[in-house]
């Protein structure tokens, strides 16, 4: 959507008070994600009461999945787009659209000839390589409203690859809601290996990342590109939900807990260097301290390098959704709390083990903690999800890769010294070096 606005030398501006055009993206699949969504709604439509604002456009998968609640309930909302409408905020633009303009997503799926604004970073990009998703875990309302998968040509991705690239981006994300599933609906069924290994020959293509994998068909051309590939990253991002049988069979996963030991035994020994992250979700109904205490096993036993932790949301449409043996919300906010604290130290320690070793760091700017500060990623760390290494001692442009010193590490964080080009320390041309001082780096209580 900033793209068709860009292209119609609409100007972005920041702050919703210099706005005409107002647009709230929404998210819709999960309780908290919704709140948010219309605290929000409610609270930019004060801008058309009192402000400058003469239109307000609601746009994305809150929209997609209640048009005809909101559109009853949101008069001051002018324009509703759903989940895979973005190119319509050109007609809205235009002045000549209708109210509701939430269309089937089916209809679409992005390609490399839209119009696209990089937000945050200029040097790193997601791309999306599929929509919608044909699996039916019970807990998730996606395929409600992102509709059945549907792939872009790896033309189309490679294509649109390279175009970012001659535009200075440098790390590529992979993402879909499925992404081991790609292809599958094309014709000719090409794999994700197939596509990934025609990523990675895109000029400039320095980093590609792969999100959101599914624990089945990780099949041995995906593991040989990854392992062979330079620039294609032993970075596995699994979400695996749960790791007890009986909570797997609910939450209509397609395998059980056995499966996942084997999955990361594999991969540990077919990528012996790989960095793995995944998410699980707690309080699904049904969830029993034992299963809980089987997950925690694994989690202790998996030792991933990131974790994330999900409290279940019940939602409608949903098969979890008509489940009746919830689990009260105070069980699973300890049984998160629980996760979280068993992960913490595994995090600590495998970020202990790097320090004294040295990283390409991807510098991302100056640090939000500090402006004393640079921060990048190396390889291990994802955009958003991950840590971060904080860089002192040194200067670095955004979008640098940079090989830096690992001298102090946190729970989830790094601390590393920018090196030149022959190894010894960076220091900051006279006039700009910094006080020393120490960082205190924030952990989650
Ligand atoms: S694979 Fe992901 S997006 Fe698809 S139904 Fe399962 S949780 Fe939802």
């Amino acid at each position: 959507m900033l793209g068709v606005s860009d292209a119609m030398k609409w100007q972005v501006v920041s702050a919703p008070d210099e706005a005409d055009v107002i647009v709230v993206n929404t998210c819709g699949f999960i309780g908290p994600a919704k709140e948010e969504s219309i605290d929000t709604i409610l609270e930019m439509g004060r801008y058309k009461e009192e402000g400058r604002c003469e239109r307000l456009v609601v746009a994305g998968c809150l929209s997609q999945r209640y048009a005809d609640a909101m559109s009853d309930e949101m008069p001051e909302v002018d324009h509703f787009l759903g989940s895979s409408d973005m190119l319509k905020l050109g007609r809205v633009l235009e002045g000549e659209a209708a109210r509701m303009l939430v269309g089937n997503p089916a209809d679409y799926v992005m390609a490399a000839a839209d119009p696209r604004r990089l937000t945050q970073s200029s040097h790193r990009a997601f791309i999306k390589i599929a929509e919608g998703c044909n699996r039916t875990c019970s807990f998730c309302a996606i395929p409600g409203i992102r509709g059945k998968q549907r792939s872009r040509s790896v033309e189309d991705i490679c294509l649109e690859v390279a175009k970012l690239s001659e535009r200075g981006v440098v790390e590529f994300n992979l993402v879909s809601q499925d992404t081991i599933g790609y292809g599958r609906d094309l014709d000719g069924r090409p794999t994700l290996a197939d596509l990934v290994g025609a990523v990675s020959q895109v000029e400039g293509a320095r980093w590609i990342r792969l999100h959101y994998l599914y624990p089945e068909s990780l099949t041995d051309p995906l593991i040989s590109v990854i392992r062979d590939q330079p620039n294609v990253l032993p970075y596995i991002d699994l979400p695996l939900q749960h790791a007890s049988d009986a909570m797997l069979r609910r939450m209509r996963r397609g395998h059980g807990g056995k499966r996942l030991y084997r999955v990361v035994e594999r991969l540990r020994e077919a990528l012996p260097d790989m960095v793995f992250r995944t998410t699980f979700i707690v309080g699904h109904p049904g969830e029993t301290e034992e299963d809980f205490e089987e997950l925690m096993a694994f989690v202790k036993w998996a030792e991933f390098d990131h974790v994330g932790v999900f409290l279940y949301s019940h939602e409608e449409d949903t098969l979890s959704g008509e489940m009746e043996d919830l689990v009260p919300d105070e069980v699973a906010r300890r049984r998160h709390r629980k996760l979280m604290s068993l992960q913490r130290p595994i995090s600590r320690r495998k970020l202990r083990e790097r320090i004294g070793e040295e990283l390409e760091v991807l510098v991302d700017g100056v640090s939000d903690e500090s402006d004393f500060l640079m921060e990048g990623r190396w390889w291990g760390q994802a955009p958003e999800v991950d840590g971060k290494v904080y860089l002192a001692n040194g200067t670095a442009q955004a979008g640098e890769f940079r090989q830096s010193l690992v001298t102090a590490a946190a729970d989830y964080d790094l601390v590393a010294d920018l090196l030149t080009a022959d190894g010894a320390h960076d220091s900051p041309p006279d006039g700009l070096r910094p006080p020393r001082r120490r960082v205190q780096l924030k952990t989650v209580p």
